[in-house]
């Protein structure tokens, strides 16, 4: 969490590789965009979080290098094409409409941070960096000390930018980016050459159970574990986990990234092995995102329910109250899914 010049940071990015350090540049990054030039409202809010997203992504690679900002941007937008499966399209557009949020935390991150990103790279790919980023220095310069709308950030775009540079872009482009819902297909795609080794590792494993060679999973970071079992099937069968487990060590990993996604992979195929060192993950770490996934696989069945029930009982005293409304809130749903003739007055 930023604040003006004293960032609050989660103990879950220290991971011994300093692979997730970008957050650390995410939250620097939001004294310009956020503390700086502020969103108006919370409509607006992918001014503050795209913005600074994007500013991220250009500080990994400034410091990491492109191949590391790209297995980032692919990670980040694997996540939103999932979530737009599902994701109600009045929650896609970048501008929001009046009345679409009853509650300011229901926006999705998906949008506002990756979408907001995605957005500013586009502009950033068509204008060239010789161009666009003196402009967004402007941008900063212009609004300091303002908080302002999503329509003021388009006027002012369309000024200092689309009509001083004729032919690049046009406005009917940058109003789909901001009040269309789904990623417009002049979208700029990444790929990452680190990522196609990990397929072809996870691939090969699949086929034949022979697992990559250690010279090649020790050069990886944690970028290239989480494109590993995220891109793994729904389910596995119990003893490929234990064979994964065995040479990985993935069950009470330290590394929140990795255990938002084994846990999940463990609970849906059954590997029970995963529960004793899984309940000790959700009591210690209190970071939404990290644990939202595992209790949401846990309650997909009776037994794994009772058990998220268990857990979250003795987590919740030390949960920030908005984690805790959201773990009551799937706790809940699969309670009514469960029981929908007990659930009715
Ligand atoms: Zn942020």
């Amino acid at each position: 969490m930023e604040n003006p010049r004293l960032t609050f940071a989660t103990p879950t990015v220290i991971v011994g590789d300093k692979s997730l350090v970008s957050l650390v540049a995410h939250e620097l990054a939001h004294s310009w965009s956020g503390n700086l030039v502020t969103f108006a409202t919370d409509k607006d809010a992918w001014l503050n979080e795209g913005t600074t997203t994007y500013v991220q992504s250009r500080i990994t690679e400034a410091l990491y290098g492109r191949d590391m900002a790209d297995m980032e941007e692919v990670i980040d937008r694997d996540e939103l094409e999932q979530e737009y499966k599902t994701l109600r399209p009045e929650l896609q557009r970048l501008s929001l409409k009046p009345g679409t949020l009853a509650d300011p935390d229901d926006q999705s991150s998906a949008t506002v941070y990756t979408k907001g990103a995605w957005f500013l790279e586009f502009l950033e790919k068509r204008f060239g960096r010789d161009v666009f980023d003196p402009w967004l220095k402007g941008y900063f310069d212009h609004f300091a000390f303002q908080s302002i709308t999503t329509a003021q950030f388009r006027d002012y775009l369309k000024t200092t930018l689309i009509d001083k540079h004729p032919n690049v872009v046009t406005m009917q482009e940058v109003d789909q980016w901001l009040y269309e819902p789904g990623i417009p297909g002049n979208a700029p795609q990444v790929e990452s050459a680190k990522f196609a080794t990990v397929n072809a590792a996870r691939i090969a494993w699949q086929g034949s159970g022979q697992l990559p060679a250690k010279a090649v999973t020790d050069a990886w970071t944690t970028q290239e574990w989480v494109h590993f079992l995220e891109t793994m099937p729904a389910t596995l069968k119990p003893e490929q986990l234990a064979q994964l487990d065995a040479a990985y060590h993935f069950t009470g990993t330290a590394n929140g990234e990795i255990a938002m996604r084994w846990y999940p992979l463990a609970e849906r195929s059954g590997y029970t092995a995963a529960r004793e060192e899984m309940g000790k993950f959700l009591e210690k770490v209190g970071r939404r995102k990290l644990i939202l996934p595992i209790y949401k696989a846990l309650v997909a069945t009776p037994d794994g329910l009772a058990f998220a029930e268990q857990v979250f009982a003795k987590a919740r005293p030390g949960m920030h109250p908005i984690t805790a409304g959201s773990v009551q809130a799937i706790l809940d749903a699969a309670k009514a899914q469960a029981t929908p003739a007990a659930a009715a007055p």
